[in-house]
């Protein structure tokens, strides 16, 4: 799929980059352990500012999503699916993203899914979400 890839401040590299260890990576607050995404200079529940880091499980389930049928730029395969995905670790934990490996159509709110990295360029690591694998 073509791609339009972000612009990565600063601040941002252990979001975009931090997948390399098939992980998603945070800032967290040392002081009441809040995670914090999108990435902000201080904690914005206890305005904390020192920040550490953790990762989480990529796990989550559908909080929304939305089917694109649009081919914004040529070469863009459609129809996909857009969605909020809240992870496990905290409710407001939210990713705006993609599922991946399923048919839009068969997108649920509700769904479980885990994380998984799609490689561009520039070693930016996109975290996309699949439907979790059952074990049996
Ligand atoms: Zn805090």
């Amino acid at each position: 799929m073509t791609r339009t890839l972000p612009v990565v401040n600063e601040d941002e590299v252990l979001f975009w980059k931090g997948g390399a260890d098939g992980k998603l990576h945070f800032p967290q607050c040392r002081q009441c352990q809040y995670i914090v995404h999108p990435p902000a200079p201080v904690c914005p529940q206890c305005y904390g500012r020192e920040l550490g880091e953790t990762t989480v499980s990529g796990e989550g389930t559908v909080a929304t999503f939305t089917i694109n049928y649009q081919p914004w730029v040529p070469d863009m395969q459609v129809p996909f699916t857009i969605a909020i995905v809240a992870l496990n670790e905290q409710d407001d934990l939210r990713l705006m993203t993609n599922i991946v490996n399923i048919p839009p159509e068969k997108v649920e709110i509700g769904m479980r899914v885990s994380v998984v990295f799609e490689v561009c360029d520039e070693d930016i690591y996109l975290p996309l979400f699949e439907p979790m694998k059952v074990s049996v």
